[in-house]
């Protein structure tokens, strides 16, 4: 579904260069739960940024169902991320003057989304909040309406950077249950440094140093095939 193609990243700051990504081949297949390992700086964030198409690769390609990300005008790689895409991150950005009701359809010129926004809310134990503001509910809440977020209008890839990094091992659990059973026939990309929230993860891609040490697929019987790439 999304492939990079020898796709690396390279941050120019202040005149040094920094490789966050070294140049990598590998594919996010449809439908998967595919976890990203690897410590803080190791380029986690940045390999999902280049699969989103977020930031483009400073070096080779990356292509959403086989159309490049880069030779596509902004505005419609924009579209191409408001229809295809869900976006959950680290902090639960959400607008203070909207409800959460509001919050979650918020930018959406594409439809009509109010149903099934109280329907996700409701499916995440939000429905009798769906009036609040975000400043009267707690954080771990303010992630569940992020979910809701990501989730309407059925993307097919959600994005998840880090989701559970602010929140305790409860409720960050709790958030991974919920993205991985509500994203229905969706993509579900997650970036964490915790091994343990990837338990029902069909693929690890494990990072160091901004590069991919290894990537392993659970298949069907339950096996691990392992394969070191460069
Ligand atoms: P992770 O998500 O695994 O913590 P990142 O992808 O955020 O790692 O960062 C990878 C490397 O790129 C780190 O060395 C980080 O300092 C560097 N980096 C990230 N963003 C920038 C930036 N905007 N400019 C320069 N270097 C950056
Ligand atoms: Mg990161």
């Amino acid at each position: 579904m999304i492939q990079l193609h020898e796709a690396g990243l390279v941050y120019r700051d202040h005149g040094r260069e920094v490789a966050a990504v070294a140049p990598v081949t590998l594919e996010i297949p449809a439908k998967e739960f595919v976890g990203v390992l690897g410590p803080s700086g190791s380029g986690k964030s940045s390999l999902l940024y280049l699969a989103s198409g977020l930031k483009s690769p400073t070096s080779g390609s990356v292509s959403f169902r086989g159309q490049k990300l880069g030779e596509m005008a902004d505005p419609d790689s924009a579209r191409l991320r408001l229809r295809n895409f869900g976006f959950v991150f680290q902090f639960p950005y959400l607008l203070g003057y909207l409800t959460l009701h509001e919050n979650v359809c918020a930018g959406r010129n594409d439809g009509d989304y109010s149903d099934q926004a109280l329907a996700l809310l409701n499916e995440l134990g939000l429905k009798d909040r769906a009036h609040r503001y975000p400043h009267e509910i707690s954080g771990g809440e303010r992630q569940r309406v992020c979910i809701a977020r990501a989730l309407v209008g059925n993307p097919e890839v959600i994005f998840a950077d880090e989701p559970t990094a602010s929140l305790d091992h409860a409720n960050g659990y709790a958030v991974v249950d919920l993205l991985q059973n509500l994203r229905g026939a969706g993509t579900l990309m997650m970036v964490t440094h915790d091994p343990s929230m990837l338990e029902h993860a069909d693929r690890i891609i494990e990072m160091a140093d901004g590069r991919v040490i290894s990537e392993r697929s659970k298949t069907a019987s339950g096996a691990e095939t392992a394969s070191g790439s460069a």
